[in-house]
């Protein structure tokens, strides 16, 4: 039974509605700065960064600034049975920060600190309201680097990343951020305090809890430490840009160049509706003709790479590219890569709403996803613009559409059922690196099945019997 959060009196005071006796109480923890109230506020904590999701105000946001502080948050929100949503820069795509059931949304952007580089044991341990970035600016000088790197890397915090599994451009190669988070300190829904994993490169004591975590959207407990697993920097890139007039030709590529075991860092793909878009947007000379772009980056020490640069620039001729450009320097690198970080912001300036997804599929497949992404846009009369990380599947249709719009909303929300569908038909995965949320919650019995669901439940109701935490995301009754 969920708790009945409509025993609270919600009083209207300077403009906004609070809680009074939780408001109270929190002010008394935190301090009146901490305790935000207006209506502003609320309303900057109400969504994120998800198209076509419901916005719902919380009843308060409150900025803590030490682990003991979210303890005691948390004591509060049991006595007085009201929910709590974690936030970092609420930059997600899967409608995880939204406060569906009012309460509390916990923001950790003020515990954002390096607390340890240990760079004899290749590890860093941080607060979670990090941005990414500037752990990679910190490590940086040590001749090293921490992998996971999603679009957002400099403005994304290293806990929601955490407790999204972030991917990025690098999954290919270097994977996600499951492969580098080596130790956690978590606050449970009762107030507990565990520490799980550690720096030791080895670790198969019991239960995998850090990987529980991982991921976990903030459903299951809140991540106040992060010992991360850092790597060395490679020391050499090479980036190039195969121009495509036949998906297939792309896709035999993709293929080739990783059964000639050659692992680019960065292996993407812009199909012909991006690249138009780009385009019309920038106006940096893409062949707006082209079916598919390949940007492609392989890094390391310098005499492999360039002799994996070799192997791939062979491979793309060999498959029929159109044009190959290699760049030469930083700058051509750079000029790369603009085609490629246009792609969701010129796609976005199209129409008013922006469905991004996150269908995945065995690399194989990606043909097959790429053309059942066109069927889809034509059955739904959508237009659906593709690009995304190639080398590991995982494609991110994009549905430039309205949605003041209801008809076409309704066409939407078909075509994306659709592409779930399919991606799972295909062998595939409903995410590969933005996570469930509330947007995808309704498909997870596809993927898992009845028995898998009653897991993750079994899961959710042992570690959170209350639904305290995060409701209404993942297995979360809303
Ligand atoms: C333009 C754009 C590009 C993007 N590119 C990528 C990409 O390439 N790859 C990728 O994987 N993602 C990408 N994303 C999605 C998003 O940026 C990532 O998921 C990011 O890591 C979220 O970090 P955040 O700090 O914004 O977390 P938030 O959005 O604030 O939170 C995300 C989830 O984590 C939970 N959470 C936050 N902090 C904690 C904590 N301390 N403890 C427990 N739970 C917590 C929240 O409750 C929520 O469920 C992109 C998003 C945008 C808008």
């Amino acid at each position: 039974m969920l708790p009945p959060f409509w025993f609270l009196s919600y009083l209207e005071r300077e403009g906004s509605f609070v809680v009074k006796p939780i408001i109270d109480d929190l002010i008394k923890l935190l301090g009146k700065d901490n305790v935000l109230t207006t209506r502003e506020d609320l309303i900057c904590h109400s969504f994120d960064a998800t198209a076509d999701m419901p916005s719902e105000l919380p009843d308060v946001v409150v900025t803590p600034h030490t682990k003991e502080q979210i303890v005691e948050i948390v004591k509060l929100a049991n006595k007085y049975m009201t929910p709590i949503y974690t936030r970092g820069s609420g930059t997600n795509l899967s409608g995880g920060t939204i406060p569906i059931n009012k309460g509390i949304v916990l923001s950790m952007l003020n515990l954002n600190k390096i607390l340890e580089i240990d760079a004899e044991n290749l590890t860093a341990t941080v607060q979670p309201g990090l941005v990414i970035q500037r752990l990679n600016d910190a490590v940086a000088p040590y001749g090293l680097m921490y992998p996971p790197d999603p679009g957002t890397v400099t403005t994304a915090t290293m806990g929601g990343s955490v407790a999204e599994c972030s991917g990025g451009l690098r999954g290919l190669k270097y994977g996600v951020t499951k492969h580098y988070i080596m130790g956690l300190e978590v606050v449970m829904a009762d107030g507990s305090v565990v520490r799980v994993g550690g720096k030791t490169v080895k670790n198969v004591t019991g239960y995998d809890l850090t990987k529980l975590f991982v991921g976990s959207e903030g459903t299951l407990g809140i991540i106040t430490e992060i010992t991360a697993k850092l790597i060395p920097a490679p020391e050499y890139r090479k980036t190039m840009m195969a121009v495509f007039s036949d998906l297939d030709k792309a896709a035999n590529t993709i293929r080739d160049i990783i059964g000639n075991k050659v692992i680019p860092a960065t292996l993407e793909i812009l199909d012909n509706v991006t690249i138009r878009t780009v385009e019309n947007f920038m106006k940096i000379g893409l062949p707006v003709q082209a079916e598919a772009i390949l940007l492609i980056e392989v890094d390391g020490i310098k005499e492999v790479v360039l002799k994996e640069a070799e192997i791939v620039e062979e491979i793309c001729k060999k498959n029929g590219a159109d044009e190959i450009k290699v760049a030469q320097t930083d700058a051509e690198r750079d000029g790369l890569w603009t085609a490629r970080r246009a792609a969701l912001p010129a796609l976005a300036q199209v129409k008013p709403t922006t469905v991004l997804e996150d269908a995945t599929v065995p690399r194989s497949k990606i043909p097959d996803m790429i053309k059942a992404l066109r069927e889809i846009a034509k059955k739904y009369n959508l237009t659906i613009g593709t690009f995304g990380h190639a080398g590991d599947g995982n494609l991110h249709p994009t549905i430039l559409t309205n949605a003041e719009d209801k008809e076409e909303m309704e066409r939407v929300h078909k075509a994306v059922d659709e592409i779930f569908e399919v991606a799972l038909k295909l062998g595939g995965t409903l995410s590969g690196e933005h996570g469930i949320g509330m947007a995808k919650a309704k498909y997870l019995e596809w993927e898992f099945g009845k028995a898998g669901l009653e897991v993750m439940r079994k899961i959710k109701e042992a570690l959170d019997p209350n639904y305290l935490l995060n409701p209404g995301k993942i297995v979360g009754r809303g």
